[in-house]
């Protein structure tokens, strides 16, 4: 349920109105804009009477939310969520670029790779340390040494880290790491979801491979029922009958996300392609369908590398793809940070 109160309310008023819905056991989230303010209610509302709450005159509106997401509603929060890492703002007409391999594997490479990229424009830097692999006898990732080697990559470039947990009992690692990503295969390890709501971290949520939009956005709730608002979905393609792909990339998530959500969204038009050609294009697309963000994999010698190679670009054609994202970028009035 959201109820939308006069913005020349009397605090006295609006906390009296609080007090009178908290005893129905509801969780309320207050969000203050210019002409009215928004109580959101999160929990089970079927015993609150609407014409009881319309009753209260400071009360403008009264709608019953039908979607199961609340926190991640855009109902609830009418205005885009910016996220900030690091000082780096992203949502809301701002526009990141992370970039970097699939996964760590040398210090060599990761601090070359970090180098490169963020002179072509990207912002952030990825890179597997924990990689969620088809199968066991494929590279694992360096796992806490990758960490530590994205840390050094960090220390060099100044570029905040993004990388994967798989796993909740690695969460003491990832203390310097500041955005944690949840990969596709653990969207709905809401164990994991539940313990990541516990931190105020921001967390790059990718969808799952056969999962809704619906589906989706009910895993950022998961974390910001937890308090942990801070949430960067992304789309990296779904599983379809079209195999000329590694995965479809569906763009159509775009506007659909933003128009049920008010939280980022960024694209990953490299898992989603699985083929080095096809990025730039992807990433064009996303860009002019709204995405707030990509999430590139580059790799310095794409043909040795432990994993995703063929969906890798060189640093030299990522320069030329970021070349064409910022013109597309500031075309569509977006604020890019390069
Ligand atoms: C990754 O980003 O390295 C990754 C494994 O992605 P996804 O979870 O989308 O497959
Ligand atoms: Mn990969």
């Amino acid at each position: 349920m959201v109820v939308v109160v006069k913005n020349d309310t009397d605090q006295e008023r609006l906390k009296d109105l609080i007090t009178w819905l908290k005893q129905f056991g509801v969780q309320i989230h207050i969000t203050r804009g210019t002409q009215t303010s928004i109580l959101g209610l999160v929990g089970d509302t079927s015993s609150i009477d609407m014409s009881d709450v319309q009753s209260f005159d400071i009360v403008e509106d009264v709608k019953r939310i039908q979607e199961p997401y609340k926190a991640a509603n855009r109902k609830f929060h009418p205005h885009d969520t910016v996220v900030e890492v690091g000082g780096l703002k992203i949502g809301g007409g701002n526009f990141q670029v992370i970039a970097g391999p699939c996964s760590v594997e040398t210090e060599d490479q990761i601090c070359e790779v970090a180098k490169r990229v963020q002179k072509a424009g990207a912002t952030m830097i990825r890179g597997g340390a924990f990689k969620p692999r088809t199968s066991p006898y494929s590279f694992q990732g360096l796992r806490a040494t990758g960490i530590e080697l994205l840390k050094e990559a960090k220390a060099l470039t100044g570029m905040p880290i993004v990388t994967e947990i798989m796993s909740i009992e690695h969460l003491p690692l990832f203390e310097d790491v500041d955005v944690i990503q949840v990969g596709a295969r653990n969207m709905q390890n809401f164990e994991l979801l539940k313990e990541l709501g516990k931190l105020d971290k921001p967390i790059l949520l990718k969808r799952g491979l056969a999962n809704t939009i619906e589906e989706l956005l009910m895993s950022a709730e998961y974390i910001m029922a937890g308090g942990n608002e801070n949430v960067i979905l992304c789309e990296r393609g779904i599983r379809t009958f079209e195999t000329s792909t590694r995965n479809t990339l569906d763009i159509s998530a775009i506007p659909v996300i933003k128009r049920h959500s008010h939280l980022p969204v960024v694209i990953d038009p490299s898992h989603a392609a699985g083929l080095t050609w096809m990025v730039e294009p992807l990433s064009l697309a996303a860009v002019a369908a709204g995405a707030d963000g990509l999430i590139i994999e580059v790799h310095n010698d794409p043909q040795h590398a432990l994993s995703d190679g063929a969906q890798s670009l060189t640093p030299d054609q990522f320069d030329a793809v970021m070349e064409k994202i910022k013109s597309l970028g500031s075309f569509m009035g977006k604020t890019l940070s390069c």
